[in-house]
């Protein structure tokens, strides 16, 4: 099937073709039909499969003829988080750049006096977060009656976020002959009850969700005896030539800035995110690691949930996640789309339990890596996984699955800094991150709980590829045709 057969207008498939998309994907193939005929739609659908074109492609259409208004929106889209809306905010950039239409963003943290300003000019679709939409319609700045379309995002991440009442509010607000579409990566009741009151005789579309990272991420722990060990390890895993762009989670905001200060010291280009930091100060964050002007990010899991950054070929997780969970959902910025990457988890003999809590979740236990220079230990309770085989030289691999030895990670030579990194560590930007972060890290010790356990699909083992320039690293075959194309982005990548 093609973008044409759909019956997407000639504007649409101009910009999807020059995006780099040759075919719809399911989701867009089973949505973009109904949402044409203006029947509404549930959607069951992860991010990775194609869901946003699926929903803001026929919204583009359907509004092409009208006529936008000021403050009086004639579609709404309700995202969970500020970083979805953008992104959301983006495609919409991409998909309609053919046509008139004109789209305001409305999220929390962002300035009100501004966001309120864009409200003035005339408006074909609002992106909004359900909190800020219904303090700008409280405030009488924003008038919902002409919203004729309206799609639900994510709605089980609205459930597990509180933002149910916001959304039913929301509904109860607009006007009752509308269209409305909800996406949802997984239908717990309550979010099909929302269905049920909101949606008329909807057509229900569920699509396979995309690889998990535990088929597209290759994983590995890093067992140290002390913090000092971590920060170590971390920079020379950093500065192998492997890491193209990387997200360094911590679990403490305090630890983010520690962590972020070291690096920036030792050389590295590297943002930050966290909480505490203004919106604006995290966008520009965000927008130096999304454009490549800086390769990596450290970030807490609040600020680096759902960020949907293209290319993330390693996520290191700085300290084990206080939840287990948080563990997928970091790996998760990796190997996305389709794309392989490399998840490290750094560890002390105080993290057992919080590690346990992992390799319960996941159902596996993790490769040991080996860091030139760095001294690593065994940690008790923690037994040694087999290793990604196919990573590595593949007859050395299969030799020491028959000796029954776990594959050991071991980076190629010493570390690699690029121009102006030094080359010695910086003795006191080591003894920062050791005092800080061990203070801290004795809190988070103190504090983790035993995280519950999930089935998780047992999944076969990842058989990546060495990156020794043969494969490229990021590139795999287990994926649907469509996510191993080059996209525009990678286009633009090889250009530069
Ligand atoms: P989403 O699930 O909407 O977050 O999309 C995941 C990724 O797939 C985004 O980077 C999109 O740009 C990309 N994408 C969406 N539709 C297609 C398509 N038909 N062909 C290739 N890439 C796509």
């Amino acid at each position: 099937m093609t973008f044409e057969d759909l019956g997407l207008s000639p504007e649409v498939l101009t910009a999807i073709a020059e995006a780099g998309y040759r075919e719809p994907t399911p989701i867009q193939q089973q949505a973009i039909p109904v949402a044409l005929q203006g029947r509404d739609l549930l959607g069951c659908a992860q991010t990775g499969t194609g869901k946003t074109a699926a929903f803001v492609l026929p919204m583009i259409d359907i509004l092409a003829g009208g006529k936008a208004k000021a403050r009086m929106p004639r579609a709404l889209i309700l995202s969970p988080t500020r970083e979805l809306a953008q992104q959301t905010l983006e495609n919409f950039g991409i998909y309609a750049q053919h046509t008139d239409l004109a789209a305001a963003l409305l999220i929390g943290g962002n300035n009100m006096k501004q966001q309120e300003q864009a409200l003035n000019g005339n408006i074909d679709i609002l992106i909004a977060t359900p909190g800020r939409l219904l303090d700008m319609v409280e405030r009488g700045k924003l008038l919902m009656m002409g919203v004729k379309h309206l799609v639900i995002d994510e709605a089980d991440r609205m459930l597990d976020m509180g933002f149910i009442p916001d959304v039913e509010k929301i509904c109860g607000i607009l006007p009752p002959l509308r269209h409305t579409l909800m996406f949802s990566a997984t239908m717990p009741k309550e979010v099909r009850k929302l269905a049920e009151r909101f949606l008329h005789n909807p057509k229900e579309v569920t699509v396979a969700p995309p690889a998990s990272p535990a088929e597209t991420v290759e994983q590995w722990l890093v067992a140290v005896g002390n913090e000092r060990d971590k920060g170590k390890a971390l920079r020379e895993l950093l500065a192998s030539d492997t890491v193209s762009s990387c997200m360094i989670f911590a679990n403490r905001k305090k630890d983010v800035d520690t962590l972020h200060r070291s690096l920036k010291r030792h050389g590295f280009n590297v943002v930050r995110m966290q909480g505490d930091m203004a919106q604006r100060e995290r966008e520009v964050a965000l927008n130096a690691f999304k454009s490549g002007e800086a390769n990596m990010l450290v970030c807490t899991d609040v600020a680096g949930r759902g960020i949907d950054v293209f290319g993330v070929s390693h996520v290191f997780c700085f300290d084990v996640p206080v939840n287990a969970e948080d563990y997928v959902h970091r790996i998760g910025r990796t190997g996305r789309a389709g794309h392989r990457g490399r998840a490290y988890v750094f560890a002390t003999p105080e993290d057992v339990k919080a590690l346990q809590a992992v390799t319960r979740l996941i159902k596996r236990d993790l490769p040991h890596a080996e860091i030139d220079g760095v001294k690593t230990v065994s940690l008790p309770g923690i037994p040694a996984g087999k290793g990604p085989a196919a990573n590595e030289a593949p007859e050395k691999a299969a030799e020491e699955a028959t000796e029954g030895k776990a594959p050991r990670r071991r980076l190629r030579g010493g570390a690699k800094k690029s121009a102006g990194q030094e080359t010695s560590p910086d003795a006191d930007a080591d003894a920062e991150v050791e005092a800080d972060v061990t203070e801290d890290a004795k809190q988070s010790a103190a504090e983790k709980a035993p995280a519950k356990a999930e089935p998780a699909e047992k999944k076969k083992a990842d058989s990546g590829d060495k990156n020794d320039g043969r494969v490229p690293f990021g590139e795999s075959d287990n994926v649907p045709a469509f996510l191993l194309r080059p996209t525009f982005i990678e286009q633009d990548a090889d250009a530069r």
